[in-house]
C-alpha cells in the first residue's frame, strides 16, 4: 500500500514555530489532508509530544515521537521513536546537552508546553534552539542505539544541514535522509531520500509531504521500506 508521511514538522514549543499552532492542530491538519504517518519534531525537546499522541490517536494516525537535534557542529537531525517514553527520555538527555542560555521571547519567540486544547502548561526559560554539546556522528550514534529512526534534515538547505556545515555526508548507518529539492546533488550514499514540511505554522502543514509504498502501517514496516530505500513519490 501507497502511505503519505511528514515526518518533520514543529509545534508552538519551537520558539520560531507560531504561538498558536498546537501539537493537535498539526495532527487535524494533518489528518484532512490525508497524512497518514506524522512525526512531531521539535527543536532539542519532547516536551510537546504527549498531547501529540493524543491527538494522533483521535485523528487516526500514525504519530512518530521525534526530535529535531543540533549537533555541535550545528547541524539538524531528525529523531524519531515509535514510543512516547524513549522520545522523553531521549529528550531530557538532549535538553541537559543544551548551554544554559535563557530564551529571549523577544529575539527568538516563545517555548510553550501545552495540552491537548492548546492550552498552555509551561513556558521553558532555557533556550532550546541553540546547539547540543554532541557532535553530528554521536547524534546518529546515540539515537540508532535507542532504536530511533535517524534523519539529518534538510541536506540540501545552505545552513543547519550535514552538507553545508560538514561539507560532506560521513559514511554512518543513516535510516534516510530528508531534502528539500530533489534530486540532490550529492553523493547520497543511495539511501532513502525523504521530503517533509518542516512546517512552523497550520499553513504549512503538508507542503512537502511525501509517499511511500509499505505492507502496513507500522514502525517496522517503515523502518524496513525506508531500509529498502525505493518506492518512494513526491507527488503533492
Ligand atoms: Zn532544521
Ligand atoms: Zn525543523
Amino acid at each position: 500500500m501507497q502511505v503519505k508521511l511528514d515526518l518533520h514538522n514543529h509545534s508552538c514549543l519551537s520558539p520560531c514555530a507560531n504561538d498558536d499552532f498546537s501539537p493537535a492542530l498539526l495532527a487535524v491538519e494533518a489528518m484532512e489532508q490525508g497524512i497518514q504517518i506524522l512525526a512531531l519534531t521539535d527543536h532539542n525537546s519532547a516536551r510537546n509530544l504527549a498531547p501529540f499522541q493524543e491527538a494522533c490517536q483521535l485523528c487516526g494516525i500514525l504519530p512518530l515521537f521525534g526530535l529535531e537535534v543540533s549537533t555541535v557542529e550545528e547541524v539538524h537531525v531528525l529523531t524519531l521513536f515509535s514510543h512516547l517514553k524513549d522520545a522523553q527520555q531521549f529528550g531530557s538527555f538532549i535538553e541537559f546537552l543544551l548551554p544554559e542560555q535563557k530564551n529571549r521571547t523577544d529575539l527568538f519567540g516563545n517555548q510553550l508546553v501545552v495540552d491537548i486544547d492548546g492550552e498552555v502548561i509551561e513556558t521553558v526559560d532555557k533556550l532550546l534552539v541553540g546547539s547540543t554539546s554532541l557532535a553530528f556522528s554521536d547524534v546518529v550514534e546515540e539515537a540508532l542505539s535507542r532504536d530511533a529512526l535517524v534523519i539529518p534534515a534538510h541536506i540540501d538547505r545552505f545552513a543547519n544541514s550535514v552538507l553545508a556545515n560538514l561539507g560532506f555526508l560521513p559514511d554512518l548507518p543513516y535510516t534516510a535522509l530528508e531534502a528539500i529539492h530533489l534530486p540532490v546533488q550529492a553523493d547520497t550514499h543511495h539511501l532513502a531520500i525523504l521530503t517533509g514540511s518542516d512546517a512552523h505554522c497550520l499553513e504549512q502543514v503538508g507542503r512537502r509531504s511525501c509517499f511511500i509504498e509499505m505492507e502496513e502501517i507500522s514502525y517496522e514496516a517503515l523502518k524496513k521500506s525506508l531500509s529498502e530505500a525505493k518506492n518512494i513519490s513526491y507527488r503533492q
